[in-house]
């Protein structure tokens, strides 16, 4: 019988799950949040993810659980171990990607080079941060932000003052130096439960008001020694954390050259996208590889250069469908993926991923290409 795998959320990235899942042989079930969502062409259940008793019955017939999102409660991926399903990544690793105070903490356990932060409970210690670190920080609700909300750059306590007294007793935020960066980057690897290993090349992400724009694979003018740190980062992460399945680490290459770790995330990732079309293994079979302890595929570029550009909000006027036939006959090259999303201002409906021999050109495609959704 065929390997069951159940994928925790219906959104994009349990849709892309879909088509490596039927390649494989295995069968995907999705628990989608509502009706309608986009990984519906899945056998879908309906539920909260927040209820153990609706995880529970999901689970029953699956043989391995994974995530289109992190936001599943430690209490209930504990109650699942301890039921004795095979859960990937397990809750000891997620909650590094579920928590940014208690993910900087053990990164800094780990040795791996990051900005300098603190966890803060008040308006005092705030700004004894900030008079430290030349009079600005960031200030991150440590659960729950995605996509920049949740992030917010202050130069006085006071400009974080609603956060600090929406906190309950015990709770803190984390604040971070600012960062002068070059650029930011992305590193991903995937690890089975068996501890096989393999990393993606680093690439460049490009973000706009707090959303992935545009994703160069690999990353231009990345030395070699850029090359080896990132990959060493990825690696030593997902060793550490005791990660299954994708991982991707999000990084700052400062003005001066260092790399520093910005978040992580344990499933399928935005800045990987391109690996669908242009790398040997993508990263939607490669996480269903690695959840399934299959052995791992080749993350080999296919191409010298691969570009991901993301559609975002989606036509004002016409149809997703008027506009993707234009573009699919205007850039034959160009591999469109849709997310059968209803198209909202800044809302993520799609993406295009071009590869080529020339980075200019693959870039000047993909964006025209993604421009027929304006
Ligand atoms: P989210 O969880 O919403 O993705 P991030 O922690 O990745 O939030 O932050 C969103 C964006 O804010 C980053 O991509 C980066 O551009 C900027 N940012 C985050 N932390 C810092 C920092 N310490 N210094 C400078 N910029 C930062």
């Amino acid at each position: 019988m065929a390997l069951r795998v159940g994928v925790i959320g219906g959104g994009q990235l349990a849709r892309m799950m879909i088509a490596p899942a039927v390649e494989l042989g295995l069968e995907l079930r999705v628990l989608a949040e509502d009706e309608g969502m986009s990984a519906q062409l899945a056998a879908t259940a309906v539920g909260d993810y927040r209820d153990l008793e609706v995880v529970r019955a999901f689970v029953a017939d699956v043989d391995v659980v994974t995530f289109d999102h992190e936001h599943v409660p430690q209490e209930v991926l504990r109650a699942l171990v301890d039921d004795g399903v095979a859960v990937h990544p397990g809750p000891d690793a997620l909650q590094f990607a579920q928590d940014k105070l208690v993910m900087r903490a053990r990164l800094a356990e780990l040795g791996v080079p990051q900005p300098d932060w603190a966890p803060v409970r008040d308006a005092a210690e705030l700004q004894v941060f900030l008079d430290a670190h030349g009079g600005a920080g960031v200030v991150k609700t440590p659960r729950g932000g995605y996509d920049g909300k949740g992030v917010r750059v202050v130069r006085s306590a006071d400009e974080a003052q609603d956060w600090l007294g929406g906190l309950a007793e015990g709770e803190a935020l984390l604040v971070e130096e600012l960062v002068s960066f070059a650029r930011e980057l992305a590193q991903q690897v995937a690890r089975r439960p068996s501890g096989e290993i393999v990393a993606y090349p680093v690439v460049e992400t490009v973000q706009r008001d707090g959303v992935c724009a545009e994703v160069i694979a690999p990353a231009p003018a990345a030395a070699g020694r850029l090359v080896e740190v990132a990959e060493g980062i990825g690696r030593s992460i997902a060793e550490g954390l005791g990660v299954t399945g994708m991982l991707a680490v999000e990084l700052f290459e400062t003005d001066d050259e260092r790399i520093l770790v910005n978040e992580l995330a344990m499933r399928p990732h935005n800045s990987g996208h391109w690996s669908q079309d242009g790398a040997v293994t993508g990263q939607f079979e490669q996480h269903l590889r690695a959840v399934a302890d299959l052995p791992l595929g080749d993350p080999s570029p296919r191409a010298p250069w691969s570009v991901m550009v993301n559609i975002l909000g989606g036509p004002s006027e016409g149809t997703m469908g008027d506009r993707f036939a234009a573009a699919m006959s205007e850039h034959p090259s160009a591999k469109i993926h849709t997310y059968g999303k209803a198209p909202r201002p800044g809302r993520k409906v799609g993406h295009v991923n071009v590869s080529g021999d020339d980075l200019d050109d693959a870039v000047y495609t993909a964006r025209a290409a993604a421009a027929h959704f304006d």
